[in-house]
């Protein structure tokens, strides 16, 4: 987790991998538009060594429309490209705001 300056709660946890979309949607406020977000795990490996697990926020609108599964596993180069064809762009929210967004908005979270 990064650190960042937000202007409600000051420094800050920042939550990475979270959908330019969703994104819009909590800076805009009450269009309400995103009302399910799918964490999608992608593990990383190099080679048959497991590295780390990265989450993802995704709409589940932007999930179904893809096709998407919640766990992809990448071990090379090529394997993250395949999954860069479809995978929506992501950027970090404050983690206090992400929160907050998610309880106020009522929002479902949807996992494996
Ligand atoms: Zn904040």
């Amino acid at each position: 987790m990064g650190l960042a300056f937000c202007k409600k709660h000051g420094e800050t946890g920042i939550t990475p991998n979270i959908s330019v979309e969703i994104c819009e949607d909590q800076s805009k406020g009450s269009l309400g538009k995103i009302q399910d977000i799918c964490i999608v795990n992608i593990k990383i490996f190099d080679g048959d060594e497991y590295l780390y697990t990265q989450e993802n926020y995704i709409s589940k609108a932007a999930f179904d429309e893809a096709g998407m599964n919640f766990e992809y596993i990448i071990t090379c180069e090529e394997d993250e490209e395949k999954i860069n064809v479809f995978f929506p762009e992501t950027s970090g929210m404050c983690s206090a705001c992400f929160k907050e967004y998610i309880i106020s908005r009522n929002i479902k979270l949807h996992g494996c």
